[in-house]
């Protein structure tokens, strides 16, 4: 079975614009009972010859602010029940989040292999400009831009590195 890579993060982060760009295909699944065309969440990458598969956990989470904070604690559980490793998506614009805190919290206290991610640089910045991402405790953190696919590269080699 080819590993399983799961994008975890809040809502607006740019999950499943990050998900659509590394599968290279923007194929939506169509339901069939509404007809209704909805976000794929689940699919195979290749990153030079290196196959695995993707998971996008966003889904619905509900706006009522006690709902929002289980519903992201259970997609983060999931994810680290059933993933290889986990891309933790950040938001530039956004900065950091108390939420993001208590993902970082059960990322590491998990012992899965994840990758601290800041999304929506979609220009070269001063690392400088990263530092209040550095309070969520981490050592190496990426920055890129899932919409241009800027620094997706450097990315990609690191999590496909042992597969
Ligand atoms: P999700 O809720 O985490 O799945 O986030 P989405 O992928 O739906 O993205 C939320 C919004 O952020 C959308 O308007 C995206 O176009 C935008 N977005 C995603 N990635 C980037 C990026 O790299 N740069 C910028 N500027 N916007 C982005
Ligand atoms: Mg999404």
């Amino acid at each position: 079975k080819l590993p399983l890579v799961a994008i975890v993060g809040r809502p607006n982060v740019g999950k499943s614009t990050l998900f659509n760009r590394l599968l290279g295909k923007r194929d939506a699944i169509v339901d069939d009972v509404s007809g209704v065309t909805r976000d794929r969440n689940y699919g195979e990458s290749d990153w030079s010859g290196k196959k695995f598969r993707l998971i996008d956990t966003g889904g619905y989470v509900p706006e009522s602010s006690d709902l929002f904070e289980s519903a992201i604690r259970e997609q983060v559980e999931t994810a680290i029940d059933e993933a290889d490793s986990i891309i933790f998506l950040l938001d530039f614009k956004a900065g950091l989040n108390p939420i993001d805190k208590i993902i970082a919290n059960m990322l590491r206290q998990s012992g899965k292999k994840y990758f601290v991610v800041i999304n929506k640089v979609d220009n070269e910045i001063q690392k400088q400009a990263l530092s209040e991402f550095y309070e969520i405790g981490v050592d190496k953190i990426y920055n890129i831009s899932a919409l241009s696919g800027r620094q997706l590269g450097d990315l990609l080699d690191d999590i496909t590195s042992d597969f």
